[in-house]
């Protein structure tokens, strides 16, 4: 049996196997690319193209497709043979320069808000060099941005790769003002962490409501939730080991850094976090993480549900996105340093992201919203709908320092000044033990919890890199423009702690008291996806994106429809699936057991026999199902006059006030019959067998 260090990476095309099978000057421009995002000649291409494909039918592939991250949020491939007929009755394997660079694409089918006019309906996927090629189900990948004709992102890796290539320069800029000469490029890095449930399959195909909308929209808590705690890191159950062992193997041949795997805190939740890369590779490898995920479950009987709720009353799913800057010469730049240079590096860094995440909270908000991800932000399991930065009580503890030119504590006998001054090492083992906070430094990096689990980390990451972006570049023209640098960065990070410490908060982010504190902090509480989105075109988030060319003003216009129409669409689909589930299965089995409860109530009074019991559950029952069926008329009729709202805001806010509003009246009555009917009657697995049926 061959070892993980033997068939790790073995179905990428990855750097070792470039630098031996291409020729030293095609290598060395290819690199050229990779690290400097120089122009790719088509000679070189050529080359490149040819080595792929031999490489790639050596593994027995027989197909290329270019794979791209379209607004739909999964990934999206279309397949061509490397076949080229050579005469009548035989082929030859082909695959040129041209064909890897570039793919004529249909984009009228992909979400495009606008965009594209439909008389244009071509997009083209362009090659990204910077993430490699790999072979999935017999084809050879190539991972491509997806743009229109016009050249508008109609993906989401377009925006991430441009937000990456903004901040590495802004950050340089910065390093070199600090005498970094020997540091030449700069990039953002990642490693998210993945929550997922198992279910299992057969169950699964039992309800349409996991099958349409990816959450159960009806469903009683069973005796056991969570409360006993004792799924966290517990035990992982065979059929759920040999799904993860599957799934390790997968990622693995692909590359993918996979690494701890545990189970979460809800029943048949669980997660998985890779070891951090860089963002475009983390993102291109989180996508390849949740498409085999969901693969490889079924193999195993199992279905892998990625929804942010799929089941009310326990724990929802989310995504933790750990996030810092790395130099080509190995820094980490959110790594408190040994010298009083490397300290204020530190800091300023640290005061660009305080920054960053307090004037573009709401850009940060609008990067995690969801349909799904609202039944998470502010329920008491996951993060607020409000942002706050969690540092940690040393590092609070310094800032305040240096704000008010204070002594630290007993540490330092004199003032700390900025540059002057060697920071305490803070414990990483005492810096991050909160969990509730939505950004948190966690010694070296920064964790932002927000992300639902179903989510591209794209989005978040745009934001984030563009908004840190815009902080470094203020910060260079004030340092690169000041006659005494330290007394000018010393100000600098003092004013910025001063003007920017309401983000701050150590507390517990789950309590109603901090909602209220926030509130009179002034920090915005976006609470529904609607509410988020209707910030994405204020002034402040446009110039944000399109000063830093991370957006056109017409791609953020075209997003910002996009998102919206998608909310309205996953609400309208959960609304016919309740409507449909309610009139199908759940009132005729509570008339099904209504109806033989009535007989039973017959027969007993003939033979004089008390029918106590059944009189009052059928009564009970009888009331809920015509209380259901009424509630089931007025969704059907609400959810088709909201569904003729004009304007996309207008319309998805209809939706969730209206709509979802509706929906949510209906689970709680069709719930409260299911606690009353015989579970023989019960058309489907319930959240018993659901949470606990996994062997
Ligand atoms: P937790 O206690 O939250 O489980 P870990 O220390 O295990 O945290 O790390 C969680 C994630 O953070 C992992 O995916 C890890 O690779 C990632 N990580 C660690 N260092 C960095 C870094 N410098 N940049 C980005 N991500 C990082
Ligand atoms: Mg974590």
């Amino acid at each position: 049996m061959k070892t993980v260090s033997e068939f790790f990476g073995t179905m990428v095309f990855n750097d070792e196997v470039m630098k031996e099978r291409l020729p030293k000057e095609v290598y060395d421009s290819i690199q050229n690319t990779i690290q400097n995002g120089r122009h790719l000649d088509l000679s070189v291409a050529n080359v490149v193209a040819n080595a792929m494909k031999d490489w790639a039918i050596e593994k027995g592939a027989t197909h290329y497709t270019h794979w791209f991250q379209p607004m739909t949020g999964i990934t999206a491939e279309k397949h061509d043979s490397f076949i080229s007929p050579k005469s009548n009755s035989t082929v030859i394997m082909e695959f040129s320069g041209k064909e890897l660079v570039k793919g004529e694409s249909d984009a009228s089918s992909f979400p495009s808000g606008g965009l594209r006019a439909t008389f244009e309906a071509r997009g083209y996927t362009a090659w990204d060099p910077t993430s490699y090629a790999f072979i999935k189900d017999g084809a050879l990948c190539i991972p491509t941005a997806f743009c229109s004709y016009g050249g508008e992102a109609l993906d989401k890796k377009t925006p991430l790769l441009r937000s990456m290539e903004v901040l590495g320069k802004s950050a340089l800029k910065i390093l070199h003002l600090f005498g970094n000469e020997d540091v030449t490029s700069v990039k953002p890095t990642v490693g998210p962490e993945q929550e997922y449930f198992l279910v299992d399959k057969d169950m699964y195909n039992k309800r349409p409501d996991l099958v349409y909308t990816g959450r159960t929209l009806f469903g009683s808590m069973p005796p056991k939730g969570q409360e006993l705690d004792d799924h966290y890191f517990g035990t992982i159950k065979p059929q759920v080991k040999s799904f993860m062992k599957d799934l390790d193997y997968e990622l693995w041949t692909l590359g993918v850094f996979a690494k701890t795997e545990h189970n979460e805190a809800a029943p048949a939740q669980h997660e998985l976090a890779p070891v951090f890369t860089t963002t475009n590779l983390a993102t291109d490898h989180n996508q390849l993480t949740m498409e085999l995920m969901q693969k490889v479950a079924k193999k195993h009987g199992l279905v892998c549900l990625l929804h942010e709720k799929p089941f009310a009353g326990v724990n929802g799913s989310g995504k933790h996105n750990n996030w810092s800057l790395s130099t080509n010469t190995g820094m980490n730049l959110f790594e408190p340093g040994e010298t009083p240079s490397e300290n204020a590096q530190f800091l300023l860094f640290l005061c660009a992201v305080i920054r960053a995440v307090d004037e573009y909270q709401d850009a940060l908000r609008i990067s995690v919203a969801s349909a799904g991800n609202d039944h998470r932000l502010g329920a008491n399991e996951a993060p607020p709908a409000v942002i706050s930065i969690f540092l940690g009580e040393e590092l609070t503890e310094i800032l305040n320092a240096i704000e008010n030119d204070e002594k630290i504590g007993s540490r330092e006998k004199e003032q700390m000044r900025v540059g002057v001054h060697i920071l305490p090492k803070f414990p990483k083992d005492t810096s991050d033990r909160n969990r509730t906070s939505p950004f948190a430094f966690t010694g070296n990096k920064f964790e932002f919890r927000m992300l639902g689990s179903g989510a591209s980390i794209a989005d978040t990451n745009t934001a984030v890199n563009t908004a840190v972006t815009q902080v470094l570049n203020e910060f260079y023209d004030i340092l690169s423009a000041a006659p005494d640098f330290n007394a000018t960065l010393h100000n600098l990070i003092r004013t910025t702690i001063k003007n920017h410490k309401r983000i701050f908060f150590n507390g517990n982010g789950y309590d109603d008291k901090w909602i209220k504190e926030a509130e009179k902090r002034g920090l915005s509480n976006l609470k529904s996806t609607p509410d988020a989105l209707s910030h994405l075109l204020d002034k402040k988030n446009i110039d944000l994106y399109t000063k830093n060319k991370v957006f056109s003003e017409v791609e953020l216009k075209s997003r910002y429809e996009i998102l919206l129409e998608n909310y309205s669409k996953i609400i309208n689909i959960e609304a016919l699936t309740m409507i449909d589930m309610a009139k199908k299965l759940i009132i005729p089995a509570v008339s099904k057991y209504t109806k033989d409860l009535a007989r039973t109530i017959k027969v007993k009074n003939e033979l004089g026999l008390d029918s106590g019991y059944e009189t009052q559950v059928c009564t009970k029952l009888s009331t809920l199902c015509t209380k259901a069926y009424e509630i089931t008329l007025e969704l059907e009729k609400k959810r088709k006059e909201v569904s003729l709202t004009k304007g996309a805001y207008n319309k998805a806010k209809s939706y969730e006030t209206i709509v979802l509003a509706t929906m949510n009246e209906l689970r709680k009555t069709a719930d409260e019959a299911e606690t009353l009917t015989a579970r023989e009657y019960w058309p489907m697995p319930d959240y018993g067998e659901l949470l606990f049926g996994i062997r």
